[in-house]
This record gives structure tokens, sequence and C-alpha cells, in this order.
């Protein structure tokens, strides 16, 4: 096999270009194809953009961690100036309530494990650093429609939070992953737009190309798919989506846009907060505002979509009240707005809200998929992962499936056992099976 292997890269948002640019950086041909016109423009610009260290497995705290540095070192890991401008990191840090519906101990384990830095707030440190925030418990989650209590006084209060300083969020995630188009591009990657894939072609269970739809065939001995909400499109066209074990689906989630409490910078001053006792998330946002979304509470339902080019793209009032009416009890001097403002996106969901970053049953075909609404953080690492784990498959041919990769975290030094994303892993208990992961 040659040297240098010409690879695809079945989509531009910021998990394929990561993939491109590590690719790259080794020296492989890439060719990107997207079939939106611009880098980032699938689900990756509705994300919240939230770079936070709490997830319910080990994994997923040393895998977040490692990127954290990435993040806050953004032009350093591009190596370009991109004219449309870099897009920044917002080190707000982040604070989780200590909820009775997850189980912050854990996390705390895995943070003294890793290495996160944070700091264990009681309610009154918590009152001290955000005053306008409620310390009363919620719990269990409801929504105001199914709760004539739901805005009653409560005589119980939460335990206290964890606050991680490191914490944030990038400013603006589509250029963010136009940024890494520059980087890419700079160590000769290609990239391909209005270009939409349509067949997956093999031969002898070998990957040998893809066709687009209009009728262009390229060839190629590698195929990765990272296609967000598409992804198991992507997979039935290879004809491996019946032998994975883990699947993955799109489903619809909505993002509330709110002003800050009256008097009160949350822009400046604000954290991110994950209020699993509430069953939302909220982060500061220009203009002064506020981001609210669902943190997938029981009481609020899954919206699966059947077909990911079509789903409504506006909140609902329904689920639009539910999230800002949960934002409200937590910060009690919140103006309910008479417009809603907000949009709605799709998630890429695995059977177990973990991702799937693995080859396939189909010699040459990969996949950075399942995303679950928690992977923009840990886009640049799955990049350099899965750049080491297609070198190691189709160089030097490891058997990924008998001896699974192990991936050295360059900062902590931690060695991630791939299996964890192994598309046919056992469901994972240890997931919160929802955003958090
Ligand atoms: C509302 C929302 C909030 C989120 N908040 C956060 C957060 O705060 N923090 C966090 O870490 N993560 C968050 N996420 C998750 C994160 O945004 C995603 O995990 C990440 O953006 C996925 O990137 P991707 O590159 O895999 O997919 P995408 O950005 O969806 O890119 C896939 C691309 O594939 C292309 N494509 C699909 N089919 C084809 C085809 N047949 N031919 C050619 N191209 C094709 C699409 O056009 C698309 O551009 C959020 C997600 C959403 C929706």
């Amino acid at each position: 096999m040659s040297k240098k292997i010409e690879v695809v890269i079945i989509g531009c948002g910021i998990i394929g270009n990561c993939i491109a640019f590590e690719l790259s950086k080794k020296g492989y041909k890439t060719l990107s194809i997207d079939k939106n016109g611009d880098s980032g423009a699938g689900s990756t610009a509705g994300s919240c953009a939230i770079v936070r260290a709490h997830y319910s497995t080990l994994e997923g705290v040393a895998f977040a961690w490692e990127g954290f540095d990435i993040w806050q070192n953004w032009k350093e890991y591009c190596q370009v100036d991109d004219s449309w401008g870099m897009a920044k990191y917002n080190e707000c840090g982040s604070v989780m309530i200590k909820s009775q519906d997850r189980n912050w101990r854990k996390i705390l384990e895995h943070w003294d494990t890793v290495g996160v830095p944070y700091e264990d707030w009681d309610i009154k440190t918590l009152s001290e650093r955000l005053p306008i925030m409620s310390n009363r418990e919620f719990w269990p989650q409801t929504r105001p429609e199914e709760d004539e209590a739901f805005f009653d006084e409560r005589d119980t209060t939460i335990e206290g939070a964890l606050y991680c300083p490191a914490a944030g969020y990038m400013s603006d995630p589509k250029l963010s992953t136009h940024n890494v188009q520059m980087a890419a591009e700079a160590k000769g990657a290609r990239f391909m737009f209005n270009a939409e894939v349509t067949q997956i072609l093999r031969a002898n269970n070998r990957v040998t190309g893809v066709m687009l739809k209009d009728g262009t065939h390229i060839e190629t001995q590698v195929v990765i798919n990272v296609a967000g909400p598409h992804s198991s499109v992507i997979n039935q066209m290879a004809g491996v989506e019946e032998n994975n074990t883990i699947k993955t689906r799109a489903e619809r989630h909505e993002v509330a846009y709110v002003p800050s409490p009256a008097g009160f910078d949350f822009e400046t001053n604000g954290f991110q907060i994950s209020d699993g006792d509430n069953g939302i998330y909220m982060r500061p946002e220009v203009g002064n505002s506020i981001l609210v979304g669902s943190e997938d509470p029981k009481c609020d339902t899954h919206q699966w979509v059947e077909d990911p080019d079509q789903f409504n793209r506006n909140t609902t009032d329904s689920q639009w009240t539910a999230q800002v009416y949960r934002a409200a009890r937590r910060l009690p001097d919140l103006g309910i707005p008479n417009m809603h403002k907000g949009f709605a996106e799709l998630y890429d969901v695995s059977s177990d809200w973990l991702p799937i970053y693995d080859k396939s049953d189909l010699a040459g075909f990969y996949m950075a998929v399942g995303s679950s609404g928690n992977q923009y953080k840990n886009a640049p690492v799955a990049g350099m992962m899965m750049s080491e784990l297609i070198e190691e498959c189709e160089k030097n041919g490891l058997d990924h499936d008998a001896q699974p990769l192990q991936f050295m975290l360059p900062k902590t030094g931690i060695s991630l056992d791939m299996s964890t994303f192994s598309r046919n892993r056992e469901l994972n208990p240890n997931s919160t099976y929802s955003v958090i992961g």
C-alpha cells in the first residue's frame, strides 16, 4: 500500500475538519466533501460550543479535559490566520449543580483521577459567586404545563455545586470550523462543497470510492463517515449499519435565547451552568443574553427525526416555555420575553449517548459518529485519535477489533482504550443517556 493514501471525508463539520487537519499533518492526501456550501453549516452551526469536563465516564472526562488547552490556544492549534477571523475561547467557567439525578461524586472521582482543577462550592459560596441564582431544589424535573406546583416555594436546597474555572465556550462554532478548514488546506487538504455523496462504492468487502449526486465518481481506498445527523444514512449506503451493535439516529433539540436578568451582566459574570436538578443547561451569549438548552430529563419527550433533511428549525411554544420557565426558577429575576427567540438543530444520538470512533466491517470505511450533542469540545482530540487509528489500520495493518488501539492522550499521558468507542461495545451503563454523555 502506498504511503500516501487518498482519504475521503464525508462531512465538513467541526469533527470532519479536525480529522482532515490531523490526517494532512501526517501527510495524507485528504478530500473533504460536504453537501452544504460551507464548513460548519450542518449541526455544528447550531452548537452551543460549550467546553466542559463533566462527563459520566472516566474516558469522557479524560477526553474532554485533553481538549481544553487546544481551545484555550486556538490560534496556535490552527497555525493559520484565517481572513474571516479566528473564533475565540471564552473562559467563563462551569458550575455543575449537585443534583439527585447526576452522580456528581463519581464525576469528582474522575476529576481527581484525571487532574481536572475544580472548586467544591457550598450554597453560601454559590450565592456569593452568582447572586442571581436560587439555591432551591426543584427535583424531580418537571414541565410547567404538567406540574401545577411548578413555581411553588421549595423547602429544600441543593447541596452545592462543582466549579471548573477552565471551562468555557467558543465564540462561534461555524467560524471555528472554517478556521480548521484553513488549517487543513495549509497542510494540503482539499475541500469540495455543494457536493452530496449518494453512494459508497465497494468491491471485495473494501471501499473503492464514492459517487456524488451529479454522477462524479471519486476513487479512494479510505472513506470516513463524519456526516453528523446523517451518519446512519451514510452507514446504510456503506452497508454497515445493520451489523453495528450501536446505532445512531437524529434527534431534534431546541435552544432558547433570553436576556440576562436586569442589572446583571451575565455575559461577563455568568457561568456555564449545568442544572441537572432542573433539567437545563445555560451559558452566556453575546448581547448580555443567556442560551438555555434541555439536559434531556425524563419529562422532555425525545423528538426523533426520520429524515434529517426535514425538520422544524424553529422553537415550539411548549418546549421553549419548558426550558425558559425552568431557567426562571433557577434565576428568579429572569424576565420572560413575549417574543420567543431560539432555534432547533439535530443531535446525532447513539444508542448509549457516547460516540462511535471506530472502523467498520467494511475495510477502509471508518466512522466518527454518534456525537450525541456533546462532541464539539472533543473534535480536535477526536481528529488526532481518528488519524492515528487510520494510520495504524491502513499503514501498519492493525487488527483494531482484535487488539483495540490504545490512544495516548498527549497532555495527561492517559491511555484511552478505543474499544470504549467501538461500534460493537455493550451499552455503557455508566452513561447518563443524555446530552451530558
Ligand atoms: C443544539 C446543539 C447544541 C450543542 N451544544 C454542544 C455543546 O455545547 N458542546 C459540545 O461539545 N457539543 C455540542 N453539540 C454537539 C456538537 O455540536 C456536535 O457533536 C458536532 O458539531 C458534530 O460535528 P460533526 O462534524 O460530526 O457533524 P456536522 O457539523 O453535522 O457535520 C456533518 C456534515 O456532513 C454533511 N453531510 C451529511 N450527509 C452528507 C452527504 N451525503 N454528502 C455530503 N455531505 C454530507 C452535512 O452537510 C454536514 O455539514 C451541540 C449540538 C447541537 C445540535
